[in-house]
Formats: C-alpha cells, structure tokens, sequence
C-alpha cells in the first residue's frame, strides 16, 4: 500500500499525480517539469533550464526539441548581450580615464 505524502490517500504504484489532491507522486512529473515551469526556469536559470527539460516526464518530444532551441538561442542572445556591455563598459572606461583597460 502506498499512500499520498501530501493528503494520505491510498494510491496506486503507477499513479503519476495523486487522485484526491493531485499531488505529483514521480521525479518528472512536478510542476518545475511543465510547460509554465519550463518557461519560468528558463527566464531565471537560463541553459540550467536544461537539466529539468531533459528530466520531465509531461512534455513530448517535439516539446522538449523546441524548448530546447529557444533556451539555447535565449543563452546565446544572452551572451552576446553580456559582450555588448562589457565592450561598452570597456570603452567608456577607455574615454573617461584615457587608458586601455
Ligand atoms: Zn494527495
């Protein structure tokens, strides 16, 4: 007998959410594995976004594939970002101070 950590209803082994509450009762199957979850962790983590796209359970394949299109161009366009910035920086430091950093 297996029983549902949150409302203590009796589940089934093979059950992925619980009946009562529904619960996710398997590693993959949570909220952080879902579309929105996806989304939002992408947004904060970036390419770590990749570890739980790679672990979930909900999404198909052809989900998965185009998420991980968009996270890895999210992180390049992230990237290029960061070089803009620093050259900028770099430039401003040069025009302010009159030496090459
Ligand atoms: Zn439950």
């Amino acid at each position: 007998m297996l029983f549902c950590p949150k409302c203590s209803q009796e589940i089934d082994e093979r059950d992925n959410y619980c009946r009562r509450c529904g619960r996710a009762l398997k590693p993959g199957t949570g909220f952080w594995y879902s579309h929105s979850g996806i989304i939002l962790l992408m947004l904060v983590l970036g390419p770590f976004a990749l570890i739980p796209l790679y672990m979930s359970k909900i999404l198909s394949l052809r989900a998965k594939a185009i998420y991980c299109a968009v996270i890895t161009l999210f992180t390049l366009y992230l990237g290029y970002v960061c070089w803009q910035i620093f050259t900028l920086t770099q430039q401003m430091l040069e025009a302010t101070l009159g030496m090459p950093y």
